[in-house]
């Protein structure tokens, strides 16, 4: 069955390329020009993944994706972002976007990105671990669910698999470019700053005092440790 993609973007150029290519790859792929439109059309279909421009009438990108995120879909979202707009990719992140892309990009690293949300999505086998506490968090593996002080957190999707991939390596020293081949799927990409991005915001969600992680350990020259 075609893996299907909604596509939200207003520029119209982009969009008919977009869609011939995506279609041409096999994908299904529906389109929406302006916040609005894209938002409702995401939450009246299932989707396997979401392209999201930030820059939309009506509705801007990040505002799309916040309220997707806050309706609990863990839908894999690619943000496509202006050209040096390095706030822009950092707000994306924070806000559960799980990727972003620069325009003008190049179309096979479209793909790429794409093929690996969608990979990274598909449900794995049940993991050994089916829960995991430390200090005030629980983790629920089986129901995907993180709680702090018995509250529900929010996390993005790429959030999640990483501090589940954190868990499952707990006590080792990993590296940020290990941490990009296994949990996003790049074979080589030169943005290690995606990976701190991200570790802020775990911080941020389940350390205490995010200045001084007791459990999301930066590892100086080395990368990071997730240490119970
Ligand atoms: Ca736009």
């Amino acid at each position: 069955m075609a893996q299907r993609i909604l596509l939200v973007e207003d520029e119209p150029g982009l969009v008919l390329t977009l869609t011939d290519r995506l279609q041409g790859e096999g994908y299904h792929t529906d389109a929406c020009e302006d916040g609005e439109a894209g938002l409702a059309q995401a939450m009246a279909q299932p989707y396997d993944l979401i392209i999201l421009d930030v820059m939309l009438p009506k509705k801007s990108g990040f505002d799309v994706c916040r309220k997707l995120r806050q309706s609990g879909m863990q839908t894999p979202i690619l943000m496509l972002t202006a050209r040096n707009q390095v706030v822009d990719k950092v707000v994306g992140l924070q806000i559960g976007a799980d990727d972003y892309l620069t325009k003008p990009f190049d179309m096979m690293e479209l793909l790429a990105r794409i093929e690996a949300l969608l990979r990274r999505s598909v449900a794995k086998p049940a993991a050994a671990v089916m829960a995991f506490q430390f200090g005030t968090v629980k983790v629920d593996f089986r129901r995907a669910e993180v709680l702090r002080n018995a509250v529900a957190v929010v996390l993005s999707a790429r959030e999640y698999q990483l501090l589940k991939y954190l868990i499952e390596h707990r006590g080792e020293s990993i590296s940020r470019e290990q941490l990009l081949t296994d949990v996003w799927g790049y074979q080589a990409t030169p943005e290690t700053r995606t990976v701190d991005v991200h570790m802020a915001w775990l911080r941020q969600k389940l350390e205490d005092n995010p200045r001084y992680p007791q459990y999301f350990l930066t590892l100086r020259g080395l990368g990071y440790k997730f240490d119970s």
